[in-house]
């Protein structure tokens, strides 16, 4: 099967025709699926959405379209909600899959040298970096985040002393890393490239903080466990879905009406998918998609990925609040927040060095204020390890292996509980 590359097509009409001479493939492959066979394969356009819940429901093998001799790999999502769902892949899902990350406008090279933080278990996320690093040729480090061998001492250490160029990680933990590295005394990471983020909503003033505070690009995408990479940043910043290997389209929640641009929720569909393919497959992401002339010239849609929309009053959001903790002065140094909502009172911490305490609350709660004038806002400076424990920066790596002979005043409880 030949997977589409950017530049085989050159306009969003030629994109069009792409993905329509595709679709009849696409229904092929879904009647091979029992889910799709019991529900019934329709036209694109008269085919009803895939849910969640039908993936919950279809657990774990219902949406198979192969052999499970065929399969690759299998997953299941971060879902918070309990109930597994299940993604599964073949190897030629696994080329379209590698592909899609690998595009990205800081390239990956054999010269490259990339550390994969995000989890290994039992998400994609880790695997497709890996997957991507490993078919360009470049030295993974595989340091999984979720991981006790891997805590934030051994990562600045690696990043430090292996000249690490490529790194995937969450918007978030790559300032834990810096505050990591302060602590641990490193200074400077000369052979760093780009930061490769994703995972979680991250605003323009987050992202232009961490790409001062690292001194390299920060490159975002957005993907999930059950459809691999959806969208990645061409280099003017504007982050493009990828139109070539999955058809999307965008729900008005008012209406229900499916159009391809405007704002509302993401459905996909994969256009080269073996083991499991989905039709209209409802992500549950508030998005919005348009079609700009960018001058990268890859004639992509763009998205922009608005996160849930959180709490009612006030229109609070955790992406509008990170915008105005980010929009401080760089100089008070203000990098970690949490914050509790209330009906309409707000009360928010930040971790802030002393001598900047009454400026930087005075100065957010200001903007908050401006921005949300129905919110009653109380900020609370915190000293620094306040909301980011000096342990968790300094943590040394735990014994991973079983033991059972101890000495007379060990502690033997860890014999078995070794991890
Ligand atoms: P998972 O299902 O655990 O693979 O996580 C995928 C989900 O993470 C997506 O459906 C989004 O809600 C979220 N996500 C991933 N990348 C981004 C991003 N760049 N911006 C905002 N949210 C993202
Ligand atoms: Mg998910
Ligand atoms: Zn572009």
């Amino acid at each position: 099967m030949k997977l589409p590359q950017i530049g085989d097509w050159t306009d969003f009409a030629g994109l069009a025709r792409l993905q329509q001479d595709r679709l009849p493939a696409v229904l092929a492959a879904a009647e091979r699926s029992p889910f799709y066979r019991k529900r019934g394969v329709a036209p694109l356009p008269e085919q009803p959405l895939t849910t969640k819940q039908d993936l919950r429901d279809a657990y774990p093998f219902g949406m198979l379209a192969t052999d499970r001799a065929d399969l690759a790999t299998y997953h299941e999502s971060s879902g918070s909600s309990g109930d597994a769902t299940a993604s599964y892949y073949t190897e030629a899902d696994w080329t379209d899959l590698a592909e899609r990350f690998a595009r990205k406008w800081v390239g990956i090279t054999a010269a490259d040298t990339m550390m994969v933080r995000t989890p290994y278990a039992l998400m994609i996320t880790g695997h497709l970096a890996h997957a991507a690093a490993r078919r360009h040729g470049a030295t993974v480090v595989p340091a999984d985040n979720r991981s006790l061998a891997t805590p934030y001492s051994r990562v600045v250490r690696l990043l430090h002393d292996l000249d690490i160029t490529l790194t995937w990680s969450l918007p978030t933990d790559t300032l834990l890393w810096a505050a990591a590295a302060r602590v641990a005394g490193y200074r400077d990471f000369p052979a760093l490239r780009a930061l490769f983020v994703g995972g979680e909503p991250l605003g323009a003033a987050r992202k232009a903080r961490i790409a001062r505070v690292w001194g390299v690009p920060v490159v975002e995408e957005y993907g999930a466990t059950e459809t691999g990479s959806l969208a990645g940043e061409c280099e003017h910043g504007t982050m493009h879905l990828w139109a070539d290997r999955a058809l999307f389209e965008v729900q008005d929640p008012a209406t229900g009406e499916l159009t391809p641009a405007g704002r509302g929720r993401l459905v996909v569909t994969p256009l080269f998918r073996e083991a499991m393919p989905l039709l209209r497959y409802a992500i549950e992401d508030e998005v919005e998609v348009s079609y700009p002339e960018c001058p990268c010239g890859w004639h992509l849609p763009a998205v922009r990925v608005l996160g849930r929309t959180a709490f009612a009053a006030g229109g609070l959001t955790q992406l509008g609040l990170e915008e105005l903790v980010f929009g401080l002065p760089e100089e008070y140094g203000v990098w970690f927040w949490r914050a509790r909502a209330d009906g309409d009172r707000l009360r928010l911490q930040i971790e802030v060095a002393d001598r900047w305490r009454a400026d930087a609350a005075g100065a957010l709660a200001g903007a908050i204020r401006g921005a949300y004038p129905g919110i009653d806002v109380h900020v609370a400076p915190v000293p620094a390890g306040g909301l980011v424990p000096f342990g968790l920066l300094t943590a040394q790596a735990e014994v991973m292996k079983p033991r059972g002979l101890f000495g007379p005043d060990e502690d033997w409880d860890t014999a078995l509980r070794y991890y």
